[in-house]
């Protein structure tokens, strides 16, 4: 495979699982690389969801951040919004929360008389609209969901891919959760 041989087809392939291994190694191996993968790569997302807002990068399976306007959220492939992407996008998610033993004995294998199932809970964060799973996590009760991702997209976009955000700022680069859940506090309408 040369640099050449790496189409929008190829890429497709690679995002949907379905190109051989041995094809996907080779993809990653490749020297030189072709240098515009990023992009085609971001021309396959953006041809798989049904939303036209810009796709900047994409942060799990199911979630983007995308340009909306003067803002950049994250948006879920079926089209949910969970907000400004420096707001960890858990606190806008349907949370289910296994607490005892038994509850996470469904889901794992695991030995319920263990004292250390007690130390800990399994969140599962699924999207309000499409009840996709979208993480789960396991932290010590009370600990504030782990915020997984912050994107330094203007660095991204200027540095390594040579093309700067049209809106570069400093202030894109800013963890904001804090702001969102003071605000809960302060009695705000959920954003
Ligand atoms: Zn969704």
């Amino acid at each position: 495979m040369e640099a050449s041989d790496v189409t929008n087809h190829v890429i497709e392939d690679l995002v949907t699982g379905s190109l051989p291994w041995d094809q996907a190694k080779q993809l990653i191996r490749l020297d030189p690389k072709d240098n515009d993968r990023f992009w085609k790569y971001l021309a396959v997302l953006q041809s798989r969801v049904k939303w036209k807002e810009k796709i900047l990068i994409r942060i799990s399976e199911h979630l983007y951040v995308v340009a909306k306007g003067k803002d950049r959220i994250v948006k879920c492939d079926c089209g949910q919004e969970f907000g400004d992407y420096r707001m960890n996008w858990k606190l806008q998610a349907k949370i289910f929360v296994r607490r005892t033993p038994e509850e996470m004995a469904e889901v794992y294998s695991i030995d319920i008389s263990s004292p250390e199932t007690r130390l800990v809970e399994l969140r599962e964060y699924y999207c309000p609209g499409c009840y996709s799973l979208l993480a789960t996590e396991v932290l010590p009760p009370g600990f504030p969901p782990f915020f997984e991702m912050l994107p330094d997209l203007d660095t991204l976009y200027r540095e390594w891919l040579g093309k700067p955000l049209a809106d570069e700022s400093p202030g894109w680069f800013e963890d904001k959760t804090l702001e969102l859940t003071a605000e809960w506090g302060r009695g705000g309408v959920k954003a």
